[in-house]
């Protein structure tokens, strides 16, 4: 069976390099179409034709776990041809240029290229290099927009609405592609977004995204109806930003002591891989507000929302 989406929404652009700069509609669009997904991924038939013929490589510079098979099925489903490219082994190791690569797989023809890269605006230098659609899954500490979409799905679902909540985003905001890619996307459609960290992991300048900042826990889990942990990014970190991992779970690792300031309805979410026992206790990660493996599931279908509305804009669509 292939029934088409009832959603016809087309991403009227070729790449998705960030939610910087998508309107408001561009992202109600794809959260609606994510819905669709949501319910194809849950049956048995969880096939569609409608990337037939089109060529994906997904270009993983960084380790992932979650973010590549995502993609992977995500395409899978959609009927694309898949081919994950083994970065550690490829050509690159032996000193080829990132530019290089680029034109060397676009003389291949893929249709999309899925990025991840260590450097902030790698991204979207590939994106200027080749001819397909390029998506942004992490560069560095810039964006990981599918992250920030998967994450308003599952809040939309679970709160019916993101409009008015006030979301708590906590921990390592400093080197978050994640956090910078909700900030704006909590913003566009009317959240309140409240940073909770230490200074040494708040970025200079933040205030101008149109956030409140505090540095305790408990004034920033007030009132909360979300809180958003982040991994400690212990491998972008060059000296030394918190002084023990032991302190810095007792100031702002989530515990039950500590969700209890927020409201008594509100739901914890991270995007994984989690630290337990450094940014997030078990108890929590596992517990019954936790959304963290709804998280997970919703990926996959933000993904092929993705996919989908950015072929629909391809050549000979
Ligand atoms: N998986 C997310 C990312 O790629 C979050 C993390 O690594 O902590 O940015």
């Amino acid at each position: 069976m292939n029934i088409a989406t009832k959603s016809s929404f087309v991403l009227n652009r070729r790449h998705l390099l960030g939610i910087e700069g998508l309107s408001f509609d561009e992202i109600v669009g794809l959260l609606d179409l994510s819905e669709e997904f949501v319910a194809l991924n849950r049956q048995v038939e969880k096939k569609r034709t409608s990337l037939r013929g089109r060529t994906q490589i997904n270009l993983f510079f960084e380790s992932s776990t979650r973010t590549q098979s995502s993609f992977e099925l995500a395409g899978k489903r959609l009927g694309a041809d898949v081919m994950n490219m083994a970065v550690n082994s490829s050509a690159m190791k032996k000193g080829e240029t990132l530019i290089d690569t680029a034109m060397t797989l676009n003389a291949m023809h893929p249709d999309i290229l899925v990025m991840r890269h260590h450097a902030s605006g790698a991204v979207e230098l590939l994106s200027q290099k080749v001819d397909g659609s390029v998506i942004n899954a992490g560069d560095g500490a810039h964006e990981h927009p599918t992250q920030a979409l998967l994450d308003a799905l599952t809040i939309r679902r679970n709160k019916g609405r993101i409009e008015g909540l006030t979301v708590a985003i906590c921990g390592d905001i400093l080197h978050s592609r994640v956090a910078r890619s909700n900030i704006i996307l909590l913003n566009a459609l009317g959240a309140r977004v409240r940073l909770v960290a230490p200074s040494t992991l708040l970025p200079a300048g933040i205030e101008r995204f149109g956030v409140e900042i505090t540095r305790d826990m408990r004034e920033g889990l007030a009132g909360a109806d979300i809180v958003m942990m982040l991994r400690l990014q212990r491998e972008r970190m060059n000296g030394s930003f918190v002084p023990s991992v032991q302190e810095y779970f007792a100031y702002f690792g989530l515990d039950t002591r500590k969700l209890a300031f927020a409201k008594p309805d509100a739901l914890v979410m991270h995007p994984g891989p989690m630290n337990r026992g450094v940014e997030i206790d078990s108890t929590v990660a596992d517990g019954a507000q936790s959304l963290i493996r709804e998280q997970v599931e919703m990926g996959v279908a933000v993904r092929m929302a993705v996919l989908e509305a950015l072929s629909r804009n391809l050549p000979n669509a």
